[in-house]
């Protein structure tokens, strides 16, 4: 009887793991039709200025929503489109449209805006990467200093000469340069230094149990005292309760970002909340 049973199990995990093979597959199928299919949607979180509660900006979040599987989300298929090599036209789409729709905007008044993009390993890594951006700028009209790119510090580190010559050449062209879920890395800090960097973005997982008397606290303070200490900006990203973004704005936190200001938006929501929103 038991070495039924275990003949059973056998059977029932290797049944699970097909269905995830399959459904893998399927996700890759569906992932390489998606740019022609046009079923990629940009969605724009502000981003505030904690001194006057103002809207300086967004960060581009792209959405995934298919006929049949719904609505995708990008930590699913963004690994995904890395490991096969989607991501090169993806993150292009991604570049151009995000240019468009902050040009659009500043075109409409809100000369101020700036655009957050997000970069992956690949992407950073391609030949054709600083290309790609220059191109996004000229055909959008875009001027350079309104686009940041965020870099993790894992993209960063996969290849450190290489990542350097890259972020050198985009600060020649202007661009700027973000450090997107920062603390989470086991890098050195002595990087900081010789990098051009513009922001750190602080993780989520140190803003989101933000309280007094905590070590998360110590850990976000001592954050936003290195930024000020070399001259780069500080943002707070998942900022969900009123308590956290007080706390930010007695340590001096320049920008914030978090459901507590506004979820992601899509395009024209995001427009609308352009006239309206103040913290
Ligand atoms: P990320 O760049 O760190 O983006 C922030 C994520 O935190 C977003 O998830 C956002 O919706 C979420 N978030 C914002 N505020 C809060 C909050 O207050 N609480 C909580 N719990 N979450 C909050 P999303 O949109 O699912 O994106 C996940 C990740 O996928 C992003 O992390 C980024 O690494 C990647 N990603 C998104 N869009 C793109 C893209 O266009 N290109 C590439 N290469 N990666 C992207
Ligand atoms: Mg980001
Ligand atoms: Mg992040
Ligand atoms: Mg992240």
């Amino acid at each position: 009887l038991a070495k039924q049973q275990g003949g059973n199990k056998m059977q029932f995990y290797s049944t699970e793991m097909n269905e995830q093979v399959l459904y893998q597959l399927e996700l890759e199928s569906y992932l390489r039709r998606a740019l022609e299919k046009d079923e990629f949607h940009l969605c724009y979180q502000p981003l505030v200025d904690l001194a006057t509660g103002e809207i300086y900006g967004s960060e581009a979040l792209i959405r995934w929503q298919h006929p049949k599987l719904g609505l995708v989300s990008p930590g699913e298929f963004i690994p995904l489109a890395e490991e096969t090599g989607l991501i090169h036209d993806i993150g292009k789409w991604v570049l151009k449209r995000a240019c468009q729709e902050n040009k659009k905007w500043q075109d409409m008044g809100y000369g101020h805006l700036t655009i957050s993009v997000n970069v992956s390993a690949n992407q950073f890594q391609q030949i054709s990467f600083i290309d790609e951006v220059k191109e996004a700028l000229n055909e959008t009209g875009l001027a350079p200093q309104y686009l940041t790119l965020e870099l993790t510090e894992g993209v960063m580190l996969r290849n450190i000469s290489h990542s350097i010559i890259v972020m050198k050449e985009l600060q020649k062209l202007g661009v700027k340069v973000s450090i997107d879920d920062f603390g989470t890395g086991y890098s050195s800090l002595s990087y900081l230094k010789d990098l051009p960097i513009n922001t750190l973005k602080i993780d989520r997982t140190f803003i989101n149990n933000l309280k007094v008397n905590t070590s998360d606290i110590a850990i976000v303070k001592a954050i936003i005292t290195m930024g000020h200490g070399l001259s780069v900006k500080v943002v707070a990203e998942g900022v969900e309760t009123n308590e956290q973004i007080a706390l930010l704005k007695e340590l001096e936190c320049h920008y914030a970002q978090g459901y507590y200001i506004n979820k992601p938006l899509k395009s024209d929501d995001f427009e609308k909340g352009l006239r309206q929103l103040k913290i």
